[in-house]
């Protein structure tokens, strides 16, 4: 029997709904272009034309993924953040709608004219580094991340965004191979509390990779380990910006205040929670 692309995309988009997925009718399109090889444009355009046997089975495989919670960037292997398009693997957290409130503090505590340096900490797929890099055509940076192949996929989406010339990267836990000083230190770092983890969204919990969500006991151990030493690498006048978790805000504030940093300013998410905060550091 003959299946038309407006066919399958209907099937894919129940198929996924069955199992409560909500962007169902999004993501069957974005696996049927993926499967056949099409643009959006060409989707609608076509509705109504056959698709060949190996063209619907390419589909039925994407679609059997996505029902097992796969990501659809992961499926694809590509992410779009800040505006550009981003290579993830397993080996990285997925680059998030929240983080780009991460970018937006960023932006607005250094300056553009001047040859900043960023150091970014647990750097993953690269979407701070790499954006900020764009963004900022005088920057160079430094990505550190305590795995190598995180640290590959940095170096990639470097090459991607041709910011690499400008980026070095630095196999280290946070800062234990980390030289020098910055104007802006960047991260992302994991923050669910341990027992969280396995509470969380299967499109989560079995395809991000736990390194980059396991923020010990309470969520907060990797701001521990950030607030006791960004002091010494920071500039004068420099800027420590990282993101939270949800309600994270007045424990993130605190611990960076004992380690004699100063809250500077914040930013929030799509939903309106503080997402990103800047501390800068404090007379000694
Ligand atoms: N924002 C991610 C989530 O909620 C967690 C990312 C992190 O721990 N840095 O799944």
């Amino acid at each position: 029997m003959s299946t038309t692309i407006a066919e399958a995309l209907l099937s894919g988009r129940r198929r996924l709904a069955s199992i409560q997925i909500e962007t169902a009718a999004l993501d069957a399109r974005l696996l049927l272009q993926e499967a056949i090889g099409v643009s959006h444009e060409v989707l609608v355009a076509e509705a109504n034309t056959q698709l060949t046997e190996a063209q619907l089975a390419a589909f039925d495989v994407l679609i059997a993924r996505r029902m097992k919670h796969e990501p659809v960037s992961k499926i694809l292997g590509r992410k779009e953040f800040y505006g550009r398009e981003f290579k993830v693997s397993f080996d990285v957290l997925d680059p998030r709608p929240d983080t780009e409130s991460v970018i937006e503090l960023a932006l607005r505590c250094v300056s553009r004219e001047r040859p900043v340096r960023i150091l970014d900490l647990g750097s993953g797929s690269g979407a701070i580094i790499c954006t900020l890099l764009a963004e900022l055509p005088l920057a160079t940076g430094v990505a550190v991340d305590v795995s190598s192949a995180a640290l590959d996929q940095t170096a990639q989406n470097a090459k991607l965004l041709g910011v690499a010339d400008r980026l070095d990267g630095v196999a280290s836990a946070w800062f234990e191979r980390v030289t020098g000083q910055f104007d802006l230190v960047v991260s992302n770092p994991p923050y669910i509390p341990r027992g969280d983890i396995s509470g969380l969204a299967p499109d989560v919990r079995d395809f991000d990779p736990h390194l980059a969500l396991d923020g010990g006991a309470d969520g907060l151990a990797c701001y521990r380990s950030i607030a006791q030493e960004v002091s010494g690498y920071l500039m004068a006048g420099g800027i420590v910006a990282v993101e939270i978790g949800a309600g994270q805000f007045p424990d993130v504030r605190s611990l960076f205040k004992d380690c004699g940093l100063i809250y500077t300013d914040q930013c929030v998410d799509l939903a309106g929670r503080v997402r990103a905060v800047a501390f800068k550091a404090g007379f000694p």
